[in-house]
């Protein structure tokens, strides 16, 4: 069984040790190093970053203020902590350590390790001002006890150092210990006042000491005492959000006794598990954070199928009649999920499913056999594309198919007259058009149904997430089926979709061949034009690719824009065309439809390819300033070749900012052609927040658990919230009702829409 699950799970292998580095006290270089790194490895860096967690209560004891802890606390303190948004009481209780110092028994300074990290106490014997390398001053502090002496040696130091080191006063040194010709020495120890060392009792000496973020280096030590007094104090006050049976099962710590651990641990604990984030105490916690998370989402699941939906007459025959209708047979992946949305649409309550494929998976097969459900049982259909050139394709797909069967399909376009804008409306207001497809104007602007069923929502990532709210204000409650061809780890999928269904499409049509991807730098340009003038030579097609990155719109317009003209030159037979973002839909259009008819060779474009967009005959892609796109947003870009029987390329040419790093991540292009492998590798890469694009992620501020890192959690967390959700849809089991209050303070009223059912 699972029930140990949470206290046994392993603590993460970390590459470097985070103790490394970790000063006594917040300053700037080091969080300056620690930022970039977050950068390079976001996920890796998250782990070592406490942030104020959301979950101290905004009710009882702990939510008063502060200042009536008392005239302790001081002015200069409470003002520092204001502005860091730490106002309540139970606030201290939710800053966690960023990492802990070893201070159960502190070294000699003759024990200190050159080349590890130590920590030590000493006596000032010296402190003064020294000429430094290059001329600079630098300050120079000899530090001793009855083992020997270090030296504390700091650059670019101000005056206020001096008066830290008085001579005679005794000092606790942290920081990485060298051999230099003079001897031992630390550069920039963090430094705290060994005031009372002696005392066996002290929250500063003679443990396990915790170091918060964000505090500079006086701050640290009153900090510590105040979290010291108010989880002695208060922490018994929290109340225990987790029903008891939940927390036994998994032997999940009860709150308090989880706080007061992670601030204050026991002598006995490990080390190296608190420094990660991954003690039993931080592991409840992280737990907690994705369990209300979960029920949260769980919660909006079942709001959605509480709502009276459409319970579709889904006959064998009907179902035939669809599939029979397409020019091929289903995969069996496809025949699966199909099997999950017919299954769906005939029940009563709405029908709320994320269906992931691959690209090229055959995602649009599958809506088309949900739509011609909806369609002979007399309903409308509402078809949702991320742009306007994947709604044109989209339509003419549907309409090939659906019309022969007599059903209508309409395009709700930015293009074309205004009087046959108002046309397509009229006509689907009446429910003369049966299947309407266009961008998100479609279900946001003045377009209303007659009687729509089925609303398919395909390349979700673009959207963000769905606002079924705005179907439910106009009085809707059809079945709702969303596409995405981003493969979102399972861990994301969980946390932004938990209150959809998932189905996985986790097959390829037979007869595809395997694009060869290879990564190139600059000076191998030349090489890659002789292998797209080999396929354009063969009557292929091909695709150059430039980077669009939002801030600089114009910039890669340019680039583009330029590329084309030097294609030309390159490949004078061949036809170039440009397709960029900022051409109007209809020059967008005559573009693409030239490209499709083979009137157009070589096409030169911004990710305005990147979703959908299916011509059989392109058999290379060539994209440039590679590093500058994410592996899925590469994979996504790769899959409009190899559509077709011919062999396909996609070559990465990797522009002048190229470095190792970039390599190495490209290079999983060159392995990979599977997208649920890529993504993982692009989340573990990039961390959650680059992965979906930081702007639009949907993404809650996890504090103590990591996507990345806690899927197990996550699978754990999720499960729970069903299974209690399923027992007691309304949470009113007496045993429930500290999750009712949990869930309303961690959701400050969020789920309200939720409830409403
Ligand atoms: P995506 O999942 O990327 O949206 P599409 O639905 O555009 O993929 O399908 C990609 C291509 O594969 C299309 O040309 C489509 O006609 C074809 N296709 C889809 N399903 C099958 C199948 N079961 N057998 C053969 N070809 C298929
Ligand atoms: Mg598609």
């Amino acid at each position: 069984g699972s029930g140990n699950a949470v206290a046994r799970a392993p603590v993460a292998k970390t590459g470097t040790d985070p103790r490394k580095g970790a000063p006594l006290a917040e300053r700037a270089p080091a969080e300056k190093t620690r930022k970039k790194k977050a950068k390079a490895v976001g996920a890796e860096a998250s782990r070592s970053e406490a942030k104020l967690l959301s979950i101290a209560p905004r009710t009882g004891p702990l939510s008063a203020p502060l200042k009536t802890l008392g005239k302790r606390l001081g002015p200069r303190l409470v003002a520092v902590l204001d502005k860091k948004g730490l106002r309540r009481t139970g606030d201290i209780l939710f800053l966690l350590p960023r990492c802990y110092e070893d201070r159960r028994r502190l070294r000699t300074i003759a024990e200190l390790i050159p080349g590890e990290r130590g920590v030590t106490v000493g006596t000032v014997k010296t402190a003064d001002f020294v000429p430094g390398r290059g001329g600079k001053r630098m300050f120079r502090a000899v530090v001793g006890d009855r083992s020997g002496s270090i030296a504390a040696t700091y650059f670019n130091a101000g005056p206020w150092l001096k008066s830290r080191f008085s001579v005679g006063k005794q000092l606790v040194l942290s920081g990485e210990v060298r051999a230099s010709m003079n001897g031992r020495e630390m550069a920039h120890p963090e430094l705290e006042p060994a005031e009372d060392l002696e005392n066996t009792t002290s929250v500063h000496f003679h443990r396990i000491v915790p170091v918060y973020p964000g505090f500079e280096r006086g701050e640290q030590r009153s900090f510590r005492e105040l979290t010291s007094r108010i989880s002695e104090q208060h922490a018994h006050h929290l109340e225990e959000p987790l029903p008891a049976d939940l927390r036994r099962r998994y032997h999940l710590m009860g709150l308090p006794d989880a706080l007061r651990f992670i601030h204050f641990p026991p002598d006995d604990a490990d080390l190296e598990a608190l420094d990660a984030h991954q003690s039993p105490a931080h592991r409840r916690l992280a737990f907690d954070e994705l369990f209300f998370l979960q029920l949260g989402m769980a919660l909006k699941r079942q709001g959605i199928k509480a709502e009276e939906g459409i319970s579709f007459d889904v006959t064998p025959e009907r179902l035939e009649k669809a599939r029979a209708a397409l020019p091929f047979q289903l995969t069996g992946a496809q025949a699966r999920v199909v099997g999950d949305l017919a299954r769906d649409m005939a029940r009563p309550e709405p029908m709320n499913r994320l269906v992931q494929g691959d690209v090229g998976s055959g995602k649009t097969a599958v809506a088309l056999v949900a739509g011609m459900v909806a369609l002979q049982d007399g309903y409308q259909v509402a078809v949702m594309a991320p742009t306007e050139i994947l709604a044109e394709q989209h339509e003419r797909t549907f309409r090939r198919i659906l019309e022969p069967l007599g059903f209508r399909v309409g395009l709700i376009s930015a293009a074309g007259t205004a009087k046959h804008k108002r046309e397509v409306r009229e006509a689907v207001a009446k429910g003369d058009i049966h299947l309407a497809v266009g961008t998100h104007a479609l279900l946001e602007g003045g377009v209303s149904f007659q009687k729509l069923g089925l609303v398919v929502i395909d390349e979700q990532h673009r959207f963000g997430v769905l606002q079924r709210h705005t179907l439910m204000s106009k009085g809707l409650t059809p079945d709702v089926l969303v596409m995405t061809a981003t493969p979102i780890p399972r861990t994301l999928a969980m946390t932004l979709y938990g209150d959809l269904d998932v189905s996985i499409i986790d097959q390829l049509p037979p007869g595809r061949t395997p694009i060869t991807t290879r990564v190139f730098n600059n000076e191998q340009r030349a090489r890659v034009y002789e292998a797209v003038g080999a396929e354009l030579a063969k009557g292929h097609q091909a695709y150059v690719v430039y980077p669009l990155v939002e801030e600089s719109e114009k910039l890669d317009l340019e680039d583009a824009t330029q590329g084309a003209a030097k294609l030309q030159v390159v490949f004078p037979d061949a036809s170039v065309g440009l397709l960029h973002g900022r051409m109007k839909p209809e020059e967008k259009d005559a573009v693409m439809e030239a490209f499709r008819d083979k009137r157009i060779q070589l096409l030169v474009c911004t990710t305005v390819v990147e979703v959908g967009v299916d011509v059989p005959n392109a058999s290379v892609m060539v994209v440039e300033a590679a590093e500058r796109f994410g592996l899925s947003q590469l994979h996504q870009l790769r899959g409009r070749v190899g559509r077709g029987a011919a062999a396909s390329y996609c070559f990465l040419v990797a522009g002048a900012a190229r470095s190792w790093e970039s390599t190495e991540r490209l290079g999983v292009m060159e392995r990979s052609s599977d997208g649920f492998v890529i993504a993982e590798k692009d989340l573990e890469i990039r961390g959650p927040g680059e992965f979906l694009g930081t702007r639009q992620s949907g993404l809650p501020e996890l504090a103590v658990a990591n996507l990345v890192r806690d899927g197990d959690l996550l699978s754990l967390a999720q499960a729970e919230a069903r299974r209690i959700m399923d027992a007691d849809p309304k949470l009113q089991a007496p045993d429930h009702q500290g999750l009712v209050k949990a869930l309303e303070e961690r959701w400050e009223g969020r789920l309200a829409l939720a409830r409403v059912g």
